[in-house]
């Protein structure tokens, strides 16, 4: 297979870590502690973090061997709707992030798959792929605005919450409706 080459990242764009003040010597740290605007789409169907929220970036790159290994924390506002109700839900999210970006060249680089090892580009690092998948995984597929959402009556569309416990739509025979009337005109 022909080896695939991605687009140039800019080392501008706020998801793009630049490694060139870490040392290519194992064991060398450095932290990247920084805010930076969401992208779009960053989220799942019914709750995600909206464009240009602001994300918390708290990461530590390390050099190991043969790249660098970036782990730590994502953390920002998700809005959502709940699955149930579809009552708005604001909530956040932290997410860890953990991947492995091998040196161009490197042998991690000629005998892995890219799926498996996150690839450098120079001394840039694209952190929006591992961001991405860790936020879709975190986030619940059916979000809902409280653990125990009762939802909505699925006759009236009315939440549970709001109408009395003894609610219902029974419905009443038709021959039986003549009498109601009835009754209730002697009340
Ligand atoms: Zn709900
Ligand atoms: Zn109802």
């Amino acid at each position: 297979m022909p080896k695939h080459t991605p687009s140039p990242l800019n080392p501008r764009s706020p998801l793009v870590l630049d490694t060139r003040e870490l040392p290519r010597r194992p064991g060398a740290l450095r932290t990247v502690k920084r805010m930076v605007p969401a992208p779009a789409d960053l989220g799942v169907e019914l709750i995600g973090v909206p464009e240009g929220a602001d994300l918390d970036l708290d990461l530590r790159l390390e050099s190991v061997s043969e790249g660098v290994l970036v782990s730590g924390t994502v953390s920002g506002p998700v809005r959502g709707e709940c699955g149930r109700c579809l009552r708005e839900i604001n909530d956040s999210v932290v997410v860890r992030i953990q991947e492995l970006y091998a040196y161009e060249n490197s042998t991690t680089d000629t005998t892995t798959d890219e799926d498996e090892v996150g690839r450098m580009q120079g001394d840039l690092i694209d952190l929006e792929p591992a961001l991405r998948d860790a936020v879709v995984l975190t986030l619940p597929t059916n979000p809902r605005c409280r653990e125990d959402c009762p939802g909505l009556c699925p006759e009236c569309g009315v939440h549970w919450d709001e109408l009395p416990a003894d609610h219902s739509h029974q419905q009443i025979d038709p021959r039986w409706a003549g009498l109601s009337q009835l009754t209730r005109k002697e009340e």
